[in-house]
């Protein structure tokens, strides 16, 4: 029951906001939607499929069939947060930027750091996450294309995760004044949605992402698994530094799942020490080391969740002790069938710059993509204080 007057208490759960709003559409209005790197191999298992089941083609006409207009591709953003975040490295590498870097597309670490490791706040990359990218580009650079005002476009976001629904709330994160993303719902809210409209997903046809932001590499798709986003972001920073192709495009050594991996990159001569982190216990574990003067690197990918996204709290719940492993190997498939590997091969991201968004790190991509980090250690020790205090009395 809705007990507060103004209904600030009760907040009805996302999905059922979605399913109320799909089902009394306003004209005028267009509805999309987007879905994480590792939605499609973990929604199949929301209808009985195998764990591990890349169901792409299905998990968009799924969407399509639940009344959004246009279904785009996260891993088109990741492709972009790898332009990003990549000349960002370069541009730290070659102008003597902070190090180490560490990535920032993970909501769960973002929110970790502003709360017990301020100090980092610039370390941390100015690139926002995949999501608040796409749903950037989708109320400037798509609107426009469209001929849409911003305001008319309802972005929905289909993560593996919880955090993402606090990430859009953040005041840096609104573009002109405007919130990006509406909605974001879990794997298992898309599920429930598909399952209460009735829809066979099994059974469904593959379809393809709307265009154009619907290309994406396998680097792209990468994000979805611990050690990707490094590896994607390697790929890029090799070939833009070095003007070469890379000899081995998997890197080895940051794949798998131990908690803390390393690895030392050669390019060109001069070395780059990286390393990846999943896993809250793992991340600490490393930061506290770092923080010794134990450990040093260059550029660190740290995911909250063990297995990064694959792993995420909003992904279908699974008894199946391999269930990672499984998700990392469909993961790691979509990247070898992919035919366009490396991020700043995407030929729809290099028409985005040429069409709007000029040059990776420009004003204008600076003003959509890239964000700031706070400190809230203080708020947080305060709350904390408060609590203890109204237990002692
Ligand atoms: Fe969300 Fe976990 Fe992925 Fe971080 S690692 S973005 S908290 S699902």
């Amino acid at each position: 029951a809705n007990l507060c007057p103004v209904g600030a208490i009760y907040e009805a759960p996302d999905w059922k906001k979605v399913w109320k709003m799909l089902n009394s559409k306003e004209p005028g209005k267009v509805y999309v939607a987007q879905t994480a790197p590792s939605v499609r191999v973990a929604i199949g298992e929301e209808f009985g499929m195998e764990p591990g089941t890349i169901s792409t083609g299905k998990m968009v006409a799924a969407i399509r069939r639940l009344g959004f207009d246009y279904v785009f591709d996260t891993n088109f953003a990741a492709d972009l947060t790898i332009m990003e975040e990549g000349y960002e490295l370069i541009h730290r590498l070659q102008n003597g930027g902070k190090f180490p870097m560490f990535t920032s597309c993970c909501p769960g670490w973002v929110n970790e750091m502003e709360k017990e490791w301020p100090e980092l706040r610039e370390h941390l990359s100015t690139a926002k996450s995949p999501q608040q990218m796409m749903s950037s580009v989708v109320k400037t650079y798509f609107a426009q294309k469209i001929g849409v005002k911003p305001e008319d476009i309802v972005m929905v976001s289909i993560m593996p995760c919880t955090a993402k629904k606090d990430e859009i709330t953040r005041p840096q994160q609104l573009v002109d004044g405007i919130k990006v993303t509406d909605y974001v719902i879990t794997t298992r809210e898309l599920g429930k949605l598909i399952k209460l409209k009735g829809i066979p997903f099994v059974n469904l046809p593959e379809e393809q992402y709307d265009n154009p932001l619907g290309t994406s590499t396998g680097a792209g798709a990468l994000f979805g698994v611990t050690g990707g986003v490094m590896e994607a972001a390697l790929r890029t920073a090799y070939e833009v530094l070095t003007g070469e192709k890379l000899p081995k495009l998997v890197f080895d050594s940051v794949r798998g799942l131990d908690g803390v991996r390393e690895a030392e990159i050669d390019i060109k001569g001069k070395k780059i020490k990286v390393a990846v982190a999943h896993g809250m216990a793992n991340v600490k574990r490393l930061l506290r080391e770092m923080k010794e003067g134990k450990r040093y690197y260059d550029f660190v990918e740290i995911m909250a969740c063990l297995g990064g996204c694959i792993g995420g709290g909003g992904q279908p719940k699974s008894l199946d002790p391999d269930i990672l492993k499984k998700r990392a190997q469909a993961i790691y498939t979509i990247d070898e069938l992919s035919v366009l590997r490396r991020s700043h091969e995407n030929p729809d991201i290099i028409k985005l710059y040429e069409e709007f968004l000029e040059k990776p790190n420009s004003h204008i991509a600076h003003h959509l993509l890239h964000t700031h980090y706070t400190d809230r250690s203080k708020a947080v020790r305060k709350a904390q204080k408060q609590k203890e205090t109204e237990k002692v009395n």
